[in-house]
């Protein structure tokens, strides 16, 4: 279980196709789709088929050991423009969530439905936050009664991408009062059910090719098969929840687990607006002359710039580390997911806003892009946790590992017997060395070579 960031040839081909794809079908379009607020379905279609919009897609995305090719492909897209971004991988969300809950049989039935194919595109919600309850998981009061073969859900969810127009709505809402949202259930909700109403679509400061909407569920009904996970294990999860309450212990909502899951994936889509700002506005800043002399040759300009860039490239290690420990099921015992959420999302809001001051007054008009980016960027700080979120995560995770060491210590080691006995640092290694370099003037210069390549530590 080894953590590499060498790209193999297929992440490689992955990103490049995503950067070609960023670059001529999202950038050249973004500004129109940002104005008008609509639905960038041309770019959706383009995306399908080119093979970027399909739960096979993601699933070799998330299916990757190394977890690298899920951050580099959002990277690239969100780099071409976050809202119609947003639009594109709005169901890979959904999918997640369906991921994690559903039975195999269930994946099967919702999967293709989250996308459609080329030529019948379909949309996919996720709508968990309630207009009481984004942070506070608390207050959400989204209720889901049985009803014979029926489960019939009430309540209000507000700003759900997707919402209201989706093919598939994913729907988390309290199944059992008295566990309150340590007692929730998540619902697949098709579009057009009667009783789910799109109250209004948002009007949004920036990611606005994306659609966001409150939404009402008023007596919806819906059959016994589309609570995910099944009646059976639904009552082994309440009744597991149950006994750990009554001893004092703590439980975790589903919901959670699956936001732990995807801020690598926010984290990515942030660092790709923070990229595109800092190259814009070095660019920028190497032609544009002011008494005299391109302003870059300006420390102040020029060392935000490499501040910037440099918390950029930390924040993508976060990114992919979070990716690699989802990929293999390394617990995210120090919030490690959070951790990379948090520094992606501050930098692309701490870049956007350089980019505009870089550029002066042509920054704060939308001859050029980097006030639409800003805009774009400030959503990152927002959703799938706030910053003050990703804090407390953090922070909890660090109260409760109780002093563990950093993950390279403490991870259980990949290499074998021979790693722990000859190693680097190891008394057997320490004691070769200095025997071989007291003979090193005594034996014959090939026999020397020879055993210095033996001493090579093991790989
Ligand atoms: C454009 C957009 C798209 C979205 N898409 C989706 C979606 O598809 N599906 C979905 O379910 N949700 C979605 N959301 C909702 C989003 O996840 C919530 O807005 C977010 O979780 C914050 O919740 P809130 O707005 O209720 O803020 P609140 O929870 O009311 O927080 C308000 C402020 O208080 C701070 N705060 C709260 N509690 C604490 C604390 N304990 N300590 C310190 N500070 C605290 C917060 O950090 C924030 O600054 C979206 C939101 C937006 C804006």
């Amino acid at each position: 279980m080894s953590f590499d960031l060498t790209p193999t040839a297929a992440q490689h081909d992955l990103a490049a196709r995503a950067h070609e794809f960023a670059r001529d079908c999202l950038r050249p379009v973004a500004g129109y789709y940002d104005r008008a607020q609509e639905f960038p379905w041309p770019v959706l279609e383009e995306a399908a088929q080119r093979g970027f919009y399909s739960p096979l897609f993601y699933r070799d995305l998330i299916g990757d050991p190394t977890g690298l090719s899920l951050p580099m492909f959002m990277e690239e897209l969100f780099w071409g423009c976050a809202g119609i971004g947003l639009a594109i991988v709005m169901p890979a969300l959904a999918l997640s969530a369906i991921g994690q809950a559903a039975t195999p049989e269930q994946m099967l039935r919702w999967a293709p439905e989250c996308f459609g194919t080329p030529g019948d595109l379909k949309l996919a919600a996720l709508a968990i936050s309630e207009p009481e309850g984004g942070s506070d998981v608390r207050n959400l009061r989204t209720r889901a009664v049985r009803d014979g073969d029926d489960w019939i859900i009430d309540g209000h969810k507000m700003w759900i991408g997707n919402g209201g127009i989706a093919d598939v709505h994913v729907v988390n809402a309290v199944v059992d009062q008295e566990l309150g949202h340590r007692g929730q259930g998540l619902f697949v909700v098709p579009g057009g059910t009667p009783g789910l109403e799109l109250v209004r679509k948002l009007d949004k400061l920036g990611c606005r090719a994306s659609h966001t909407a409150e939404l009402r569920f008023d007596g919806v009904r819906v059959p016994a098969e589309n609570l995910l996970g099944g009646s059976e294990r639904l009552e082994r999860r309440l009744a597991t929840t149950r006994e750990s309450i009554r001893s004092g212990g703590r439980s975790r909502s589903a919901t959670l687990g699956t936001f732990e899951q995807t801020r690598p994936m926010v984290a990515a889509q942030a660092l790709g607006i923070a990229r595109a700002a800092v190259e814009y506005m070095t660019a920028y800043a190497n032609k544009r002359e002011a008494f005299g002399a391109p302003i870059i040759d300006n420390q102040g300009i020029a060392f935000p710039i490499a501040d910037l860039a440099t918390r950029i490239d930390a924040a993508r290690l976060l990114t992919w580390r979070a990716s690699w420990m989802a990929a293999n099921g390394v617990p995210f015992d120090r919030g490690e997911g959070s951790m990379a959420k948090l520094a992606a999302s501050e930098v692309a809001v701490q870049a956007t806003e350089r980019a505009i001051q870089t550029l002066g007054g042509w920054g704060y008009i939308t001859d050029h892009p980097v006030e639409k980016w800003f805009r774009d960027a400030k959503l990152y700080t927002i959703f799938e946790g706030t910053s003050e979120i990703q804090r407390i995560v953090i922070s909890t995770a660090l109260g409760a590992a109780e002093g563990k060491p950093p993950l390279h210590v403490d991870l259980e080691p990949s290499g074998g017997a021979l790693s722990k006995m000859f190693g680097r640092g190891t008394e057997v290694r320490t004691r070769a060395a200095a025997a071989a370099l007291a003979l090193k003037d005594r034996v014959p210069e090939p026999l020397a070579r020879a055993a210095m390549r033996v001493l090579r530590p093991p790989r």
